[in-house]
């Protein structure tokens, strides 16, 4: 019989770790393990999370793809599914269907050089792309890393940060918008393009997968074409609010694209002639 994709799957809460103040890190497993043995996906791609008799919504899966014991997604509270996803514990259970999406096409960016720019929780998307590099380090040329966000307190993933620089020829450069009063902050203050003028990868062989709010992808962009960079070298991953996931209901169009099937991950040529969105 023919599985109904719109039937969530439950999966237990393993683990969960605070990543900020509004920020955690959930370790989920499906509770069937033929679940778990089939469940595969590529870094940028999403699962729809549900909290049961509440609602369900988009969260990007931020493990590493070779991982095939447990997934995980960092979610932030902003409102009422995240925040009874805030309130769960170990143990309790969500329904979880997917994967869905196109992500970041590291097949086509063997050989080259990749820069990283992520904001705030724009990480979580990008993370199983470094996790992925580090892996396959031989496959791939220089990895740059910028990350912004709000404030030291609101970066994701900290603790991971000195195994990151540890990767072979990999630049990992940090910003914040403001620093607390007593906060020791010894890297950049200033939006993520104030990084720019530390930029060390050329345009020629390299591309740019970008992250973050749209605002900020919007700037990140005009100084990535400014330095050079194509395009069609600069992908993007797309958020808006969604329904089925499958191209269906068209809840996440942007014109004719579906960010949902169609992306999240589009390159900027994609993007740039749509309508209704700010890049
Ligand atoms: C492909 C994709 C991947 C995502 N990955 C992650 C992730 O890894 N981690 C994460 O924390 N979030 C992620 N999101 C966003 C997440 O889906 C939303 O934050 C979630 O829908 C919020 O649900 P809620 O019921 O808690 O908020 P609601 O109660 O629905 O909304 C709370 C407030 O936030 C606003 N809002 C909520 N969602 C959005 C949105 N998508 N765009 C603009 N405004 C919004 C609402 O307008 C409202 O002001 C992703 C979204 C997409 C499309």
């Amino acid at each position: 019989m023919t599985e109904n994709p719109f039937i969530p799957k439950p999966a237990v809460i393993k683990a969960i770790k605070q990543q900020t103040h509004d920020t955690k890190t959930y370790t989920l497993a499906f509770v069937n393990e033929e679940d778990m043995k089939r469940f595969s996906f590529k870094p940028g791609q999403f699962n729809i999370v549900s909290v049961f008799g509440v609602g369900e919504a988009p969260f990007s899966i931020t493990s590493d793809c070779e991982e095939r014991e447990f997934f995980e997604h960092t979610i932030r509270r902003v409102g009422t599914l995240t925040g009874f996803l805030d309130g769960l514990k170990v143990g309790d259970i969500v329904g979880v269907r997917g994967p869905y999406g196109r992500g970041w096409p590291l097949e086509d960016a063997k050989g080259t050089d990749i820069l990283i720019v992520a904001g705030g929780i724009g990480l979580a998307p990008l993370r199983p792309v470094i996790k992925h590099i580090a892996r396959h380090r031989g496959d791939y040329g220089s990895l740059e890393i910028l990350y912004g966000a709000r404030t030291p307190g609101d970066m994701l993933f900290t603790d991971e940060f000195d195994e990151w620089r540890k990767i072979s020829d990999t630049t990992l450069r940090l910003t914040v918008d403001a620093v607390p009063k007593g906060v020791e902050w010894p890297h950049r203050v200033g939006v993520v393009t104030t990084l720019f003028d530390e930029l060390s990868t050329k345009p020629e062989n390299a591309v740019a997968f970008v992250c973050g709010p749209e605002i900020m992808m919007r700037f990140v962009v005009r100084g990535l074409l400014e330095r050079g960079f194509s395009k069609s070298s600069i992908y993007l991953s797309m958020e808006r609010r969604m329904r089925c996931g499958l191209g269906m209901c068209g809840r996440c169009q942007i014109g004719p694209k579906y960010v949902c099937r169609d992306g999240p991950v589009f390159t900027y040529e994609e993007i740039a002639p749509l309508p209704d969105k700010i890049l």
